[in-house]
């Protein structure tokens, strides 16, 4: 298999299987992964990326560099110019500061500055001290010159496991803390990395950032809710549920809503682009999603919880009506089967929300809600 005239250790079959992915996550045409493919390719149009860790586990960073066929890590790594990076860097020390010193002040005004982990406020910040500052100087000090700030997984995002109460750090997000600049929250525990290449891309291709939700996620990847694409659906739809783990109901696959499954009210990509190579997730495996992309959900609401479903939508391979748009439609005849389709959708939604939060069924013969 021939390599990538520029990635020497990734396939030139895995670096446009990559290039189709992020196209498709874009929604941009077929046509385009030609211009995908050039922007990953272009040496001369790296932006340069300063990364900082502070509260955290370092896993984002981690699922970043473990991820495999294709090599995204890789991609990713030869993709920007990664100045500072605490984990991967060689260096330490007074030389780790002046690298980081150096690109501030070289690239002033144009890198991205990309946050791992949440920023504790306490007491001035002492909780969280890098090279003798605290995450709070460091995200105000290299957050002043950057053109943009991504904010990778729930910790940088929303501030994750440390901001859960009592919070005794004082843990926050960096939206808390920098108002002034474009902040772009990727959040996960972890981050699919595919959603932090594709972000890149777009910034690349089009030199601007992608469109956001109102909680700073680009809607490419956090638009729509789990539970929309999840192949699980049919069994929630029909009423079969798991009623408990390694019961029969579980060992069917059927729908882990009763086991506390948070994909109704979360929104992430994790039921399309999944992880470890696109194979799995969570779900799949029989996990109920745990909501680590809304900051209401992951370590606030225990996992055994159900949610409410107050607006039900439909599967996604249901006719595409868009809930909160009605009366904005195509022609009459289409809109008059797509509703039909959406109404049977909504009406069997809307069973299940009246149903569900009531309790858990009874017994574990099939997992049914009645
Ligand atoms: Fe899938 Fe969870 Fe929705 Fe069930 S409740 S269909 S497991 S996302």
């Amino acid at each position: 298999m021939g390599k990538g005239s520029f990635f020497p250790d990734v396939s030139r079959r895995d670096f446009i299987k990559t290039c189709l992915t992020v196209s498709a996550m874009l929604g941009l045409p077929a046509s385009m992964v030609s211009t995908v493919a050039a922007a990953a390719e272009k040496k001369d149009n790296r932006p340069t990326v300063i990364w900082l860790h502070f509260q955290e586990c370092t896993g984002c960073s981690e699922s970043l560099l473990r991820s495999s066929h294709p090599a995204l890590g890789t991609l990713i790594l030869d993709m920007i110019s990664l100045d500072y990076h605490e984990t991967l860097m060689a260096g330490s020390g007074h030389q780790a500061e002046k690298s980081l010193h150096d690109s501030i002040h070289a690239n002033k005004g144009k890198y991205i500055l990309v946050v791992e982990g949440a920023i504790p406020t306490k007491d001035n910040g002492i909780y969280c001290k890098v090279g003798g500052k605290t995450a709070l100087e460091s995200l105000r000090t290299v957050g002043e010159g950057a053109a943009a700030i991504i904010a990778v997984g729930t910790c940088a995002s929303y501030g994750g496991i440390q901001s859960v109460g009592p919070n005794p750090t004082g843990a926050v997000g960096v939206r808390d803390i920098i108002k002034d600049k474009p902040i772009i929250n990727i959040p996960g525990c972890p981050p699919n990395p595919y959603n932090f290449l594709s972000t890149v891309l777009h910034y690349v291709m089009f030199n601007k950032l992608p469109a956001l939700d109102q909680l700073g996620r680009p809607l490419f990847a956090y638009g729509r809710k789990i539970h929309e694409h999840c192949e699980r659906r049919a069994h929630f739809d029909a009423g079969r549920f798991a009623t408990a783990f390694g019961a029969a109901s579980h060992a069917e696959g059927y729908c882990l809503y009763k086991l506390g499954c948070k994909g109704p009210a979360t929104y992430a990509n994790c039921s399309v682009v999944r992880f470890n190579d696109g194979v799995a997730w969570p779900i799949g495996i029989g996990h109920p999603c745990i909501g680590c992309t809304e900051p209401e959900l992951l370590f606030k609401t225990a996992i055994a919880d159900k949610v409410q479903i107050h607006e039900p939508t439909p599967f996604d391979s249901y006719a595409p009506v868009d809930l909160k748009d009605k009366g904005k439609g195509p022609a009459p005849l289409t809109t008059g089967v797509m509703g039909l389709a959406a109404g049977a959708a909504i009406g069997a939604g809307v069973m299940m929300a009246r149903k569900l939060p009531d309790g858990p069924g009874k017994g574990d013969d099939h997992g049914s809600a009645e």
